[in-house]
């Protein structure tokens, strides 16, 4: 049975797939997409995504997004898009789970923190990390290391990369010499990701009380879809409208990113995924949506990530990252054996190091660095 024959012809089929790096028999009743979705589920660095910051810490508050539901919402935001338009649902939603798998502890702090840390050994860079992960630091197959990922899956969770990397990768890397593009798939992954984030930053930030709706009105996209509800539904309470309002506005972004990316796969006249690489971004927002959407971004780095309090929290999580770093290449037998590198080659040494913070919850790195640098905890 052909799982995948209501696809487009320009979608990823599992058919054509250029595969995995250790040559596996086809799974039985799913397609190579719907394999990898569910390795991904199965590994321990997506349970660990629970534990992760979004933008707020979560012992700060239960309802804030973790990077665990974040991914879960960017999956779904991605498969409605996808099916819309004839794509690979199973490819996209692979992708989505996985992007954020190689995230550190602490949100875009600790990532910054450990880039700086990692500076002389070749840099961090979390969406590297993440192919890292499914490439390598997941041990639980007898016959390799990492998750065996299809070509297609890695090569989505790798959004951006340096030149640098991208020579040392190989056949994922090849994309960003040749300035070409990455599947439909990948690029809506990467859409429905911002779509996400903007939209329930909005409503975190609003739990939170450090934006208000004063503020957010003043944004095009806020303030049009809040009075749109306050039309249809007069003195609805605030909980509420803030729902009905991000609600609309998630609607208004996927809706027009249907639109406009149909267009634009109509004008391109694919044939197959080989015209895909060889076009231009085609997934993407038409012009007046993707302004509303610069302004909501510059809108929440503004008033939200460089907020006072959030700053507080971003320096704190970048002391202990660097605390943690520190005191582990300084004193490498602090680590657990696996962790250290007995030929004493430092740069290796520091990729370990960085493996293992980047690995850590939020949580365990608080509880390790107490444990490293307070003298009543053990
Ligand atoms: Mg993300």
């Amino acid at each position: 049975m052909n799982l995948e024959a209501h696809l487009a012809p320009y979608a990823a089929h599992s058919a054509e797939s250029r595969g995995r790096r250790f040559p596996e028999p086809a799974p039985a009743s799913r397609t190579e997409f719907q394999r990898d979705r569910d390795r991904i589920i199965h590994s321990t660095a997506f349970r660990r995504l629970e534990y992760k910051t979004q933008v707020f810490i979560n012992h700060e508050g239960d309802l804030f997004r973790t990077r665990l539901t974040h991914s879960i919402e960017v999956a779904q935001i991605a498969r409605s898009i996808a099916r819309n338009l004839r794509l690979n649902e199973d490819l996209v939603e692979a992708i989505s789970l996985a992007h954020d798998l190689g995230h550190t502890p602490f949100g875009h702090a600790g990532q910054e923190a450990l880039n700086a840390c990692m500076k002389d050994y070749g840099g961090f860079e979390h969406n590297l990390q993440s192919l890292r992960v499914v490439d390598a630091l997941e041990h639980r197959y007898g016959a390799f290391d990492g998750l065996n990922l299809v070509f297609e899956t890695r090569e989505g969770i790798l959004k951006h990369c340096s030149l640098i990397n991208a020579a040392k990768l190989g056949d994922v890397g090849q994309r960003f010499i040749d300035r070409k593009q990455p599947s439909l798939e990948a690029q809506l992954a990467n859409l429905a990701d911002e779509i996400a984030y903007n939209n329930h930053d909005v409503d975190d930030g609003l739990r939170s009380g450090l934006l208000t709706t004063a503020q957010l009105d003043q944004i095009d996209i806020y303030g049009r879809h809040r009075r749109q509800v306050e039309a249809a539904y007069p003195g609805i309470d605030g909980r509420r409208a803030i729902h009905e309002t991000i609600r609309r506005m998630i609607n208004a972004l996927i809706v027009d990113l249907i639109n406009s990316s149909e267009q634009q796969i109509h004008a391109a006249q694919l044939q197959s995924i080989d015209d895909v690489r060889n076009a231009g971004p085609l997934i993407r927002f038409s012009d007046a949506m993707s302004v509303e959407a610069v302004l909501l971004k510059r809108f929440l780095r503004e008033n939200l990530y460089q907020h006072y309090q959030v700053n507080r929290m971003t320096s704190k999580a970048r002391r202990i990252v660097s605390e943690l770093f520190s005191a582990f290449m300084q004193e490498p037998t602090l680590l657990a054996p696996n962790y250290q590198v007995p030929s004493g080659d430092e740069a290796l040494q520091a990729r370990k190091v960085a493996d293992y913070i980047a690995g850590m919850t939020d949580r365990y790195a608080m509880r390790e660095h107490r444990r490293l640098f307070l003298v009543d905890e053990i």
